[in-house]
């Protein structure tokens, strides 16, 4: 077994779970699933169907909207001119729903068909029902922004997909996306049992060295690589795993704030997000 992403020999188990095992890369650091080059795409439509869609709507719709308008300043930081947008997984739609309405035109592709319904009736913008297929596009279509929001540690090919995409981004158009991070306080503090490893459907966990060592092999440069962390997200890790956390028992608030900067600053927040482009000649 090599590595996907750095091709080393040097794998060793990280554990061995009921339905899948997960194996570290001791040379890029990336944690990947034994079994990832024959899962198929089924299991993505099998985990969102019509009961995630109620669960986002019922208990998540929030924070949803709150990501999709911290994406969308991301957006406006870096793009203050509109043009064509593409988004690969658009989920329930939130985000390109946002990003209509500032001003984009936009295209979306999504695998679960409920999925696609939805966000047809709630926001009247039809998605094309795939995960990701180039050949759906028309053939002269260019992009000036894409943007895949937590798909990547879903693919079994990231870096056949990367170059896909970059095929259709505009000469100076951005690709943005975010990932969950493997080095993240909520990995460290559950171990093994955390939630992340635990979703069956993360084929690849990066960290911010197997994603720049992915990064590298693509047609893109990373302009910008930066980490999250959600206060409420902090909050949720300590109160649910207080006996993993004793040394975090009852923090004040400004040692909750300071937490949440050092996690940022270390690329150790929930979340990892790039803003690439492509390179250039
Ligand atoms: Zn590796």
């Amino acid at each position: 077994m090599l590595c996907p992403i750095c091709h080393s020999e040097n794998i060793q188990t990280f554990y061995k779970y009921d339905n899948f095992t997960l194996l570290h890369c001791q040379k890029c650091d990336l944690i990947f699933r034994e079994d990832y080059h024959s899962v198929t795409k089924d299991l993505i439509t099998e985990v969102y169907d019509e009961n995630w869609i109620t669960m986002r709507e019922k208990y998540t719709k929030n924070i949803f909207l709150e990501h999709a308008s911290f994406n969308i300043t991301l957006l406006n930081i870096f793009t203050p001119k509109k043009g064509e947008l593409l988004e690969v997984g658009a989920g329930t739609g939130e985000f390109l729903y946002l990003a209509q309405a500032a001003g984009w035109n936009v295209t979306g592709f999504e695998p679960s068909l409920p999925t696609c319904s939805y966000v047809q009736e709630k926001y009247n913008i039809k998605l094309i029902n795939s995960l990701w297929d180039k050949s759906k596009l028309t053939d002269d279509c260019m992009f000036d922004i894409i943007t895949f929001w937590h798909v990547l540690e879903h693919l079994a090919q990231p870096l056949q997909f990367l170059e896909e995409v970059a095929s259709v981004l505009s000469p100076q158009g951005l690709i943005f996306f975010s990932i969950p991070n493997k080095n993240s306080f909520t990995n460290k503090i559950y171990g093994y049992s955390s939630p992340l490893y635990l979703e069956a459907d993360h084929l690849f966990h990066y960290s911010l060295k197997s994603l720049i060592t992915l990064i590298k092999q693509t047609p893109l440069d990373a302009l910008a690589l930066f980490s999250r962390e959600e206060v409420c997200r902090l909050f949720q890790d300590l109160k649910a795993h207080e006996e993993l956390s004793k040394s975090w028992q009852n923090p004040t608030f400004p040692e909750m704030m300071a937490l949440q900067a050092q996690l940022q600053s270390k690329f150790a927040g929930h979340e990892l997000f790039c803003i690439a482009h492509k390179k250039q000649p």
